[in-house]
């Protein structure tokens, strides 16, 4: 009997299920339960508190959250006119995200230096209360900070633009990032999201021009940052780049200094020369002129496609480059000249944006003495992130399982990594950490790529019980 014929299709993007729910708002819980009567420690609410939104906010970037509040406050039943006042308000609070929650009797003030703060601190009044058995909270200063600066996390829904599905979202007309999935994220802590991009499909330099599909596809791209800025999170944008090249493109024919290696299915970018210098130089600076507020470039150096001459190499392998212009440079030279000009063409249009390099080293044997020298000649500003758990080792049912990507039971680190963050702790290297394992450990100083679970944000520092 043939089963084939019984099995059915799987169902289209468009027509997954779980879609519909990212469009739902979040469920919250309160528990509260009478009497209500507060003790002498606690400032009671149940008799109603009224928000008031001070904190100057000239893009609007607030307004999620200060509907959230008034949404809580009115789920609750607590929401009056007159009541005991919540204020959100500036202080004089320079590290980002930072901000003062003061319960007195006079009332709340939520106190921050910068919008993010403010949101920060709208949340953190809410889940407060969720926890609390009454509407009331006890009287007190508390200071809070972000101690991690970049929670990126990676949409469910979104597409992968490489095999299997070689899907393009910049060039459909799905929302990806519905406002009810954005407001839960921003609820969870998470503050970045990655999307897809390659430079020659919508960067104008002077040596490929523009495509047709670019202002399509950088049209969507501002609109996904807008819209999710409003949730306090940026955009990041994902590339393996530079690009290697496909045989016979004809760029390599005007430009062959561009041309490196073969490696396994394209040839390498060759980033030794002043026309790759451009080409990559004007690249990002196109990019981050035509989309004001895209929070920064992860990009994956080496290691999951050709990229530079560096590419022509494993991870594990110390052979000498078979480049012209790369072959007498140290390696860790190659992916520096590269990443100096995408760093800079970046930030000459966009100071505040970033540009994470990510070195994808999922193999468990030794890696090649070259992969130690990179964390120390990382170009100034450029962040280095490194899997957590590659290369780790774990022993199972009486043998050591040695282990690359996406692992299920082990935490990590690995030796791989402890080596390259030694090499960044002795250089002015930033180092991030990428974690896939889906667990919801996630450790101080990490960067959570694969969301899955409540990310802790915030730290209390201060109590003043007044
Ligand atoms: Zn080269």
């Amino acid at each position: 009997m043939c089963l084939e014929n019984k099995i059915p299709f799987p169902p289209g993007r468009e027509n997954w299920g779980f879609v519909n729910d990212l469009h739902k708002p979040a469920d919250f819980h309160i528990h509260w339960a009478p009497p209500f009567s507060s003790d002498v420690g606690s400032l009671d609410l149940s008799k109603g508190a009224e928000p008031g939104f001070k904190f100057p906010d000239p893009a609007g970037v607030l307004e999620t959250a200060n509907a959230d509040l008034m949404k809580f406050l009115k789920t609750g039943n607590i929401y009056r006119c007159g009541g005991i006042p919540v204020l959100c308000c500036h202080a004089d609070m320079p590290e980002a995200e930072s901000f003062r929650l003061e319960i007195t009797r006079k009332g709340i003030n939520i106190l921050s230096g910068d919008s993010e703060g403010i949101r920060r601190g709208i949340y953190c009044f809410e889940e407060m209360l969720l926890g609390a058995k009454t509407p009331a909270l006890p009287f007190g200063v508390t200071e809070h900070k972000s101690w991690l600066r970049n929670r990126i996390s990676r949409c469910f829904f979104g597409p992968i633009k490489r095999p299997p599905f070689n899907r393009d979202e910049l060039m459909d007309e799905i929302d990806y990032y519905p406002d009810e999935y954005l407001n839960r994220l921003a609820h969870e802590g998470v503050n970045g999201l990655w999307l897809t991009i390659v430079f020659r499909d919508l960067c104008k330099t002077s040596i490929a021009g523009l495509k047709p599909d670019a202002e399509k596809r950088l049209e969507k791209l501002r609109g996904t940052v807008a819209k999710c800025l409003r949730y306090g999170i940026k955009t990041w944008a994902f590339c393996i780049e530079p690009a290697g090249w496909l045989p016979g493109d004809p760029l390599l024919e005007k430009y062959p200094e561009l041309q490196g290696p073969w490696g396994w299915d394209k040839y390498c970018f060759c980033p030794s020369s002043d026309t790759a210098t451009q080409y990559l130089y004007e690249s990002t600076n196109w990019l981050f002129k035509q989309v004001p507020g895209l929070g920064g470039i992860l990009n994956i150096s080496h290691g999951e496609r050709e990229t530079t001459c560096l590419s022509r190499v494993s991870a594990t392998d110390n052979s000498a480059i078979p480049c012209p212009r790369c072959g007498t440079l140290p390696h860790w030279e190659i992916l520096r000249r590269s990443l100096s000009a995408m760093r800079q063409g970046m930030r000459d249009a966009s100071p505040s944006a970033e540009l994470i390099s990510w070195l994808y080293m999922p193999q468990p044997a030794p890696l090649a003495d070259w992969v130690y020298e990179l964390p120390r000649h990382t170009p100034e500003g450029v962040i280095l992130q490194f899997n957590f758990e590659s290369g780790g080792c774990k022993n199972q049912l009486g043998h050591p399982r040695c282990g690359g990507d996406y692992w299920l039971s082990y935490v990590g680190s690995s030796d791989h990594f402890g080596c390259i963050a030694a090499g960044a702790a002795g250089s002015d290297t930033e180092l991030r950490i990428d974690t896939k394992t889906k667990s919801h450990f996630l450790l101080p100083g990490s960067l959570c790529s694969w969301h899955d679970g409540v990310v802790p944000l915030s730290k209390r520092i201060v109590v003043d019980h007044g």
